[in-house]
């Protein structure tokens, strides 16, 4: 397999989960309180939302103390493109799951572990 077609069969399977992502209704703690940029507002490292499987109904304190709109949420997902969706849905969820577990011990659970999953998924972003 060249890495031309690793690409295209990582596209194929990103717009497949964005597809399905759009279809997906139901709401929990995550989805109304949690930010695919910022990261878990409760330090869990398989939010749905930052893991993507879910959309967040709303944004997220950062993302109103940026100036960020739901459509630029959107957008900045979109822009990163599947191929690193999938990829970061990987290494993001994998990440978040050591930041979950360090913030834990460090007694900042909440706080420290949404900071740190959203920084590495932005860090993802601007790698690739
Ligand atoms: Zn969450
Ligand atoms: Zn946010």
């Amino acid at each position: 397999m060249t890495d031309e077609d690793q690409i295209r069969r990582w596209e194929d399977e990103g717009g497949t989960h964005i597809e399905k992502e759009r279809t997906m209704t139901e709401t929990n703690v995550h989805t109304e309180h949690c930010c695919s940029i910022h990261g878990c507002k409760y330090g869990d490292e398989n939010c749905p939302v930052v893991t993507k499987e879910q959309n967040q109904s709303y944004l997220c304190e950062a993302c109103e103390e940026d100036g960020l709109t739901m459509e630029d949420v959107v957008e900045t997902l979109l822009d990163i493109g599947a191929t690193v969706v999938e990829t970061a849905i990987e290494v993001g969820g994998q990440a978040a799951e050591v930041a979950g577990e360090a913030a834990e011990v460090a007694g900042e659970a909440a706080e420290v572990a949404g900071e740190v999953a959203g920084a590495i998924i932005g860090g993802l972003a601007d790698v690739v």
